[in-house]
């Protein structure tokens, strides 16, 4: 389906995420909803000590973008 990531761990859509501000996210899978959702940390899926971090953005097939109040923890906060 698609190639493996280099480091050989699971695909990771919000790797893609430069900034949680202005990020997009083409494909959601479970892990991801669960980002979005803010249960989880944007960036690499902690679960602990999470703050909010701004929004971010997913596209629809009709290019409809949706904002996501999302969340990182505190490794990955940078306010
Ligand atoms: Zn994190």
């Amino acid at each position: 389906m698609t190639n493996p990531p280099a480091d050989g761990g699971p695909p990771d859509p919000a790797e893609a995420l430069a900034d949680a501000d202005t990020a997009e996210l083409q494909l959601l899978d479970a892990e991801a909803l669960r980002r979005l959702h803010g249960e989880a940390c944007i960036r690499c899926g902690e679960v602990a000590g999470l703050r909010p971090a701004g929004y971010a953005y997913t596209t629809t097939g009709d290019g409809t973008r949706y904002g996501w109040p999302v969340f990182t923890c505190p490794t990955h906060t940078t306010a």
